[in-house]
C-alpha cells in the first residue's frame, strides 16, 4: 500500500522524490510528505490529503539536497493528519523514516520508550521506529537500523536518511516491498516500478529480512546476519509508455483498452502445436492425471477468477477444486496435504493475505502455483511454479486487464488438466482451443459497443443500489461485476446467485432497483427467464447482458447488452469486459475518479 521514494545522487532529491510519488499515486494514499537532509538539518514539509497540497507547499521552500526520502500514507494507525504522516523523525531530530505496512508490536515499544521519556508526536505505529534508531544509535547507523529491526514485529518497507551521514540512505524490507534502481551516478528507492521506469530499468529488488545501502555509486545488500551478499540487477522490461495514460482519460479506460492484447500475450505463448504448452513450469501430464484435489486461494477479483477457475476445471477436468478467501484460508485449519496443489493468484505478488496462505500451504507440503503479474514479486519467488499473467503494469486500483489474464491462465490450465485426464475429446479440445484463441475478437467487439454503454449508463447516474444476478459461470462473473461497479462507483451492489433471490434478498427489490441480469449461459437460460421474471414483477429495471443476438429477452428486460456468441466456457471474459465498460461509465457520470476509490489502495500489504 501506500508509495516510498528514495533518491541520492547529483541531482535535486525533491525532484525524484514528488515525481515517484505521483507516479505511484494509484496506488491509494491519504496524505503525503518528503524529508531531504540540508546542511546538517533534516527539513521535512508534509500535507494531508491530495500530493498536488504537498507539492504546493514544497514549490514555495527551496529543497536543496541531493538526498532525501518521500512517502504517500494509506493509513492504518490514526487519523490522516499532517502530524500522522510521514517521514516520522526521531526526538533528536536525526532519524527520518518512512514505512509502509504495520508494526505489530507497536504498543509494547511505544511504552517502553516512554518510560525511557521518550515523548511521542503521532497516533501512529511508525513513529517508534526513528524513536529506537535513536535509542540504539551507539555511533553506527548500520548497527542502530539492525538493532531496531530486531525488535519490530510485522511487516515492513522502511527507509532511513540519517544528520548522522550524508552520503547513504538504508533501506528494509520484510514482507512489504521495495526496489532500488542505479542510474548514472545516483541511486533510486521505490515501494514499486512504476516509480521509476522513467530513469532506469536496471533493478535491485530486495528480498526478505535484506538490508540495501543505498549510495551516489553503488548499492550494497546485507543478508539478516548482516553480511554483504552479491545481488545482480534485474532488467524491467515495461516500458514507460505503458505506466501512462498514452491520451485516455483515465488509466483504468486505457487498461479496459487493453485486454484483447493482453489476453493475446498471456494465451498465444502457451499455445504450441494446437496444444497447451506449459513446459514453463514443473506441472507434467503425468503430475496432472494424478492431482485429486486443488486449491485456488485469493483475495479480491483474483478470488472471483478463482471462482472462474473452479467453475471451468472442475466441468472439464472433472478434478474436485476448492476456491477459499486468503483473508480466511489459514484461520479455517484447512486439510491441506502433500498431493493437493494450491494455486495462489495475486497481480501485485505481494497481497499479504494471499502470500500468508501460500506460506501455510507449503508448510504443509503442498505444491504451489501461483498465477502473478508482477515479475520477482514475492509471492512469484516463494512458488514451486509461477504462470505470469502477461497484462503488463496495472495502474488502475480496481483491477481489470490482470483480472481478465488470470482468468485466462486458469482456462488454459482446465484444458490443460483435462486434455491430460484424458476427460476431452480430440473435437471438444480443438473446440476450446478455438474457443480461447477467439477471445481476443469478442473483446475487441465489445470494446466497440463502449458508446452503447456509455449511453446507458447515463440513466443511472442516480442509482444507488443494484444487484447482479445469474447461474452458474455467470454467477462467477456476477460478483466481479458487481465489485467492479461498487468499488469505483459507490452504488451499494450484492451479487446473487439468481435461483437464492427468493429465499432472502428479493425483499430488497422495488419499484425501479436496477438488477443486472447475466444471461449467457445457454443451458441455463430458462432457469434465468424466470428469475427475470420474478424481479421484473415486483418494479425492477433490468439490463440484460445475453450472448449472441438477444431476441428471447429484448421484450422481456428494459435493456438487452449482448456479447459475440461464444464458446460458453470462455463467455465470462467478454462478459466481463461489458460489466468493467458499465462500472466505469457509471463512475464518470457520478462525477467520481474511477482510477482511484476512496480507502482502496493498489496492492493490499497488510493484513
Ligand atoms: N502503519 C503506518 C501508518 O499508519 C504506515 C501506513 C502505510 O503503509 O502507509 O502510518
Amino acid at each position: 500500500m501506500c508509495g516510498i521514494t528514495g533518491y541520492i545522487g547529483n541531482k535535486e532529491a525533491k525532484e525524484f522524490l514528488i515525481e515517484g510519488l505521483k507516479r505511484l499515486e494509484y496506488r491509494g494514499y491519504d496524505s503525503s510528505g518528503i524529508c531531504v537532509l540540508e546542511e546538517k538539518t533534516l527539513k521535512t514539509l508534509k500535507a494531508k490529503g491530495k500530493l498536488s497540497n504537498l507539492i504546493d507547499i514544497t514549490s514555495k521552500e527551496t529543497l536543496s539536497s541531493n538526498i532525501g526520502i518521500g512517502h504517500t500514507r494509506w493509513a492504518t494507525h490514526g487519523a490522516p493528519t499532517v502530524e500522522n504522516s510521514h517521514p516520522h523523525l526521531s526526538a533528536d531530530g536525526n532519524f527520518a523514516v518512512v514505512h509502509n505496512g504495520i508494526i505489530e508490536n507497536y504498543r509494547e515499544l511505544k511504552s517502553m520508550l516512554e518510560d525511557k521519556g521518550f515523548k511521542f508526536v503521532s497516533q501512529t505505529d511508525t513513529e517508534v521506529i526513528p524513536f529506537l534508531l535513536q535509542y540504539n544509535y551507539k555511533g553506527n547507523i548500520l548497527d542502530a537500523v539492525k538493532a531496531t529491526v530486531g525488535m519490530l514485529k510485522g511487516a515492513f518497507a522502511l527507509v532511513i536518511l540519517s544528520t548522522y551521514d550524508n552520503g547513504r540512505l538504508y533501506a528494509v524490507r520484510k514482507d512489504s516491498p521495495l526496489i532500488l534502481g542505479r542510474g548514472e551516478k545516483e541511486t533510486y528507492i521505490a515501494s514499486d516500478i512504476p516509480a521509476i521506469l522513467p530513469y532506469t530499468k536496471e533493478i535491485y529488488l530486495l528480498e526478505q529480512d535484506e538490508i540495501a545501502i543505498a549510495e551516489k555509486e553503488k548499492v550494497t545488500v546485507l543478508n539478516k546476519e548482516g553480511k554483504e551478499i552479491s545481488k545482480e540487477p534485474f532488467s524491467i522490461t515495461w516500458d514507460v509508455k505503458a505506466a501512462e495514460k498514452d491520451g485516455y482519460e483515465h488509466f483504468m479506460l486505457k487498461e479496459i483498452m487493453e485486454q484483447p492484447n493482453a489476453i493475446e500475450k498471456t494465451v498465444l505463448p502457451r499455445i504450441n502445436n494446437e496444444k497447451v504448452d506449459f513446459s514453463e513450469i514443473s506441472l507434467t501430464e503425468e503430475y496432472v492425471r494424478n492431482i485429486s484435489r486443488i486449491f485456488i486461494v485469493a483475495c479480491g477479483s483474483a478470488y472471483h477468477a478463482g471462482i472462474v477457475g473452479r467453475n471451468l476445471i472442475e466441468a472439464m477436468a472433472r478434478v474436485s477444486v476448492q476456491t477459499e478467501l486468503a483473508s480466511e484460508f489459514r484461520y479455517m485449519n484447512p486439510i491441506i496435504n502433500k498431493d493437493d496443489l494450491v494455486i495462489i493468484i495475486s497481480q501485485s505478488g505481494e497481497t499479504s493475505d494471499t502470500l500468508a496462505s501460500l506460506r501455510y500451504a507449503k508448510e504443509k507440503g503442498a505444491k504451489i502455483l501461483s498465477i502473478v503479474n508482477v515479475k520477482g514479486s514475492t509471492i512469484a519467488r516463494e512458488s514451486d511454479d509461477v504462470l505470469y499473467t502477461n497484462a503488463g503494469p496495472e495502474i488502475a486500483v480496481a483491477t481489470t486487464k490482470a483480472y481478465i489474464c488470470q482468468v485466462q491462465v486458469l482456462n488454459l490450465l482446465a484444458i490443460y488438466i483435462a486434455t491430460a485426464k484424458g476427460m476431452i475429446n480430440s473435437s471438444e479440445h480443438t473446440a476450446l482451443l478455438h474457443g480461447i484463441k477467439s477471445l481476443p475478437r469478442e473483446v475487441s467487439e465489445v470494446l466497440k459497443k463502449s458508446d452503447e454503454i456509455k449511453q446507458l449508463a447515463k440513466k443511472f447516474k442516480y442509482t444507488e443500489n443494484a444487484f447482479f444476478i445469474g447461474r452458474g459461470l455467470d454467477y462467477a462473473v456476477a460478483l466481479e461485476g458487481s465489485l467492479k461497479l461498487k468499488e469505483i462507483s459507490y452504488v451499494h451492489s450484492e451479487a446473487y446467485a439468481a435461483g437464492e433471490l427468493k429465499h432472502g434478498t428479493i425483499s430488497l427489490i422495488e419499484e425501479g432497483t436496477l438488477v443486472i441480469a447475466l444471461a449467457t449461459c445457454k443451458t441455463l437460460f430458462d432457469k434465468m427467464l424466470s428469475n427475470i421474471k420474478e424481479v421484473k414483477a415486483r418494479g425492477a429495471t433490468v439490463v440484460a447482458i445475453v450472448s449472441g443476438n438477444g431476441e428471447a429477452l429484448e421484450k422481456e428486460v428494459d435493456f438487452c447488452l449482448s456479447i459475440p456468441e461464444t464458446c460458453e466456457m470462455f463467455s465470462g471474459t467478454a462478459e466481463t469486459v461489458l460489466l468493467q465498460l458499465l462500472a466505469y461509465y457509471i463512475t464518470c457520470e457520478k462525477g467520481y475518479d474511477p482510477d482511484k476509490p476512496r480507502n482502496l489502495a493498489k496492492s493490499v500489504t497488510v493484513e
